[in-house]
């Protein structure tokens, strides 16, 4: 081979060794960065299937936080903004319950059954309700009533409005927790025992 051929030959072998590498180094690149997206999106799925599974196993759990009837805690009688006018004893086996923010409605203080719906001279307009827990709850001198003997009510569900009816001196509730039907071979329970 002459001088001049040869230095072509050699010319055109570095080109082409060149063009081999970049192809080589490019190849090894696009391989990494596919099997590092691959890898990524394997670990993205797995974390999906993890959160699903997590997800699964609570879905009980978190459906029996919001029954109700097994809440063991009570809902208050009336708007939590309150003033105790007549504390528990005694000779006042009850709390008489006086709101401060002008909310007069009256609220079941467990799920139960309505089992009186009446009137006395002392106790005005009044409801007992025998709870499903076994206590029984009575509430005096509403102005109002909205349920009725017979009816079952969930707890904090709204029963009636408070009133002056009765032996009253002001719009109150005359509030009582009973161990029993109240006043009848019954015992009577400080309502602040179950708030
Ligand atoms: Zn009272």
């Amino acid at each position: 081979m002459k001088l001049q051929k040869r230095k072509k030959f050699i010319k055109g072998n570095l080109i082409c060794g060149i063009i081999l590498l970049l192809t080589g180094t490019i190849l090894e690149l696009y391989t990494g960065i596919t099997t590092i997206f691959q890898g990524n999106i394997k670990g993205i799925n797995l974390n999906l299937t993890e959160i699903n599974t997590s997800y699964n196993n609570k879905k009980d759990p978190l459906v029996k936080e919001v029954v109700y009837n097994d809440d063991p805690s009570w809902a208050f009688p009336t708007s939590t903004n309150y003033n105790i006018t007549s504390s528990y004893s005694n000779y006042h086996p009850a709390i008489d319950i006086v709101t401060t923010d002008g909310n007069t409605n009256v609220y079941a203080a467990n799920s139960g059954v309505i089992v009186t719906d009446s009137y006395k001279w002392d106790g005005g307009n009044y409801l007992v309700l025998q709870q499903d827990n076994g206590y029984y709850t009575l509430y005096c001198h509403l102005s109002s009533k909205t349920v009725t003997v017979g009816q079952r009510v969930e707890k904090g569900q709204i029963i009636g409005i408070m009133g002056r009816t009765g032996f009253a001196t002001g719009v109150h509730l005359h509030f009582s927790v009973w161990n029993g039907y109240p006043y009848e071979n019954s015992t009577h329970i400080n309502p602040f025992d179950f708030y």
